[in-house]
């Protein structure tokens, strides 16, 4: 993790603490209701619904809710390999290595190989082949950045060229997704680059 996102994880447990103050049975049946607010449809990873969701994930994981069996899950969410919790898979651009993370576990929740539809599965990793060069130039080491003319105006581009693709993930890559799973979430940003979700058309 880049010590830009230190300070970010710090916030972020911080604001976990309304879920810590929850007990376990709470805990799961606001999960359980919020899962069923999010099926059927496609949804940013910067909702502040996914985003209250993310850290209920994070509390739930710690305890353990999912195994505890306090609640049953909505009826369409499978279970997920990784952690047993329901399947909420986010794709990211880390999704050629990663495939589809886990928002309970930050795990694999579903390998890139193993996607249903094998068409999306190749778009989606032709799209994470595009996108890694684009991502690397805010990763470019000192000589590479002093040796190009404008290292300004390298990144500049880059980051609109990579708005360009995270548009293209969140409104043609993954939609089809949502055939296989009960919903499904696209990351919307990117820190290295400075791309903000409001940056991202759609
Ligand atoms: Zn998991």
């Amino acid at each position: 993790m880049s010590h830009e996102a230190d300070p970010i994880e710090g916030l972020w447990q911080e604001y976990a603490a309304v879920f810590r103050g929850f007990d376990d049975l709470t805990l799961a049946r606001w999960m359980s209701q919020t899962l069923a607010q999010l099926h059927g449809q496609l949804w940013r990873a910067s909702h502040p619904l996914v985003g209250a969701f993310r850290l209920a994930a994070m509390v739930s994981h710690e305890r353990q809710i999912w195994h505890q069996r306090l609640v049953n899950a909505p009826v369409d969410f499978p279970s997920a390999e990784c952690c047993r919790a329901p399947l909420l898979p986010m794709v990211t651009r880390d999704v050629l290595e990663s495939g589809f993370i886990c928002l309970h576990c930050n795990g694999t929740a579903v390998a890139l190989e193993d996607v249903p539809d094998e068409a999306v599965g190749e778009a989606l990793a032709k799209w994470a082949e595009q996108y890694a060069p684009v991502h690397g130039v805010a990763h470019w080491e000192d000589h590479r950045r002093s040796s190009h003319a404008s290292y300004d105006q390298a990144l500049e581009s880059a980051a609109g060229e990579g708005e360009q693709l995270l548009a293209r993930l969140g409104t043609e890559l993954t939609p089809p997704l949502l055939e296989h799973y009960p919903a499904v979430i696209w990351d919307d940003q990117d820190e290295c680059l400075g791309i903000r979700p409001e940056d991202i058309m759609t």
